[in-house]
């Protein structure tokens, strides 16, 4: 009898995955169908703006990247995050109150607390977790959180983890806010939550006008900055000082991930009890490693050299503009305002994708954005311009744009 039960269990097992199966390859399937399969490339080099790709012959011109300031293979970057290896080691094995807080990481927080001229910093091992860790230590049922509908996907998340009243306001819309603001009004706390710059339109939050509203209303302000930070503003130090709202706005989540050296982790920046208590009650930071030495080594070096001079915060505007004009001069629609993400319109998910294939045959790595990344029918290639590139790369960029475009019936 024992023997009928156990094969019993085993078939039912077997059946169950196999259900699993089904339903996976189904799903699998739909989003092949539906031209939104999001392929990885392999590639062999490191980043920068030539790049081996797996696959591919050559070098090839890479316009998907981050990489705002190139500072992500940068010598004095590469060499401090080595450095920080030998003296640190590959890794704590441990959370930080454990035993996970090097003087590195003391270092670095207070170097970013500097860079953004707020009072504390607390480092996490990546923006995601920054996002998913704030909003429920930060806001309890009694109070209200007011969101852009088109916030980062980590920001949403983290919104859905905390126990505040939830108010979202259409994207960049002042009047919507106001409303919301009218409407939250019993609530204790209030946070208004915005990107500084949104990653997939590379558009720009009004946030004057959004810290007026806060201030008539008396909410506080919150802007993540990963497409900010480093490059935004006369000093670089992000949409809240080319806006001239620094002192208006109260917390800053960011990303090393991005201009400032490219590695990983994540940080906020803000006053300092919001910062110790998030110390206390922040569980992407009370349960997940510390930020490894060699990454912790070369995002200090990207800081040390931001702090030490503007040049490298104005190393990509003219780029970005150069890019701009010649596509739109080509008759390509580009999203979004004097930022290095230049997102070229195209609306059908399928033929972003095809062009972004055929863009890499002429050399040129690009990638095409379909839903659930951006909405149905936004198709797009985001185009990010590096610091790093030369004219000549983006004049050969957009000679590939035009050629490609032309063969798709984008442009005649
Ligand atoms: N917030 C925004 C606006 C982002 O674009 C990203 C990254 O794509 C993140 C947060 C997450 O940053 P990280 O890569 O450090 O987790």
């Amino acid at each position: 009898r024992d023997r009928i039960n156990y094969l019993h269990t085993v078939l039912s097992l077997a059946i169950s995955i196999a259900e699993a199966r089904t339903v996976l390859e189904h799903e699998l399937e739909t989003i092949r169908t539906g031209g939104t399969w999001k392929g990885e490339r392999i590639i062999t080099s490191k980043q920068g703006p030539r790049i081996n790709v797996d696959g591919s012959h050559g070098d090839i011109l890479n316009f998907c990247a981050n990489n705002y300031l190139g500072l992500s293979s940068h010598p004095q970057v590469v060499e401090a995050g080595i450095e920080a290896l030998k003296k640190y080691g590959a890794g704590l094995s441990s959370v930080r109150f454990i035993c996970g807080t090097q003087d590195i990481h003391k270092d670095l927080e207070q170097k970013l607390a500097q860079f953004h001229e707020r009072e504390d910093c607390i480092l996490y091992a990546s923006c995601f977790d920054a996002n998913a860790g704030l909003f429920e230590v930060l806001l309890g049922p009694d109070d209200a959180v007011l969101s852009d509908e088109l916030n980062h996907a980590s920001i949403i998340d983290g919104i859905r983890l905390c126990r505040a009243k939830r108010f979202r306001y259409k994207h960049m819309d002042l009047n919507d806010l106001e409303t919301q603001l009218k409407e939250s009004q019993s609530s204790r706390l209030r946070l208004v939550v915005t990107d500084g710059v949104f990653s997939m339109d590379g558009d720009m939050a009004p946030l004057k006008g959004i810290c007026d509203l806060a201030e008539k209303y008396g909410a506080m302000v919150f802007i993540d900055e990963c497409h900010a930070t480093g490059f935004m503003g006369p000093r670089g130090r992000g949409t809240d000082e080319l806006l001239g709202v620094m002192d208006r706005v109260h917390i800053v989540n960011s990303t090393l991930g991005k201009a400032l050296g490219g590695a990983a982790g994540g940080y906020t920046v803000g006053p300092k009890p919001l910062i110790d208590l998030l110390r206390q009650r922040s569980r992407p930071y009370l349960f997940s490693n510390s930020l490894p030495p060699p990454v912790v080594g070369c995002a200090t070096r990207a800081v040390e050299l931001l702090l030490a001079s503007n040049e490298i915060a104005q190393s990509v505007g003219d780029k970005t503009m150069r890019f701009r004009n010649k596509m739109t001069e080509a008759g390509f629609t580009i999203s979004g305002s004097d930022h290095p993400i230049c997102p070229v319109m195209l609306g059908d998910a399928r033929l972003a994708s095809l062009m972004a294939d055929d863009m890499l045959k002429l050399g040129v790595y690009v990638i095409g954005f379909s839903y659930p990344v951006v909405p149905k029918g936004k198709a797009r290639i985001r185009v990010q311009i590096s610091a790093a590139h030369t004219d000549q790369d983006i004049d050969r960029a957009v000679d590939a744009f035009i050629q490609t475009g032309r063969k798709h019936g984008v442009v005649s």
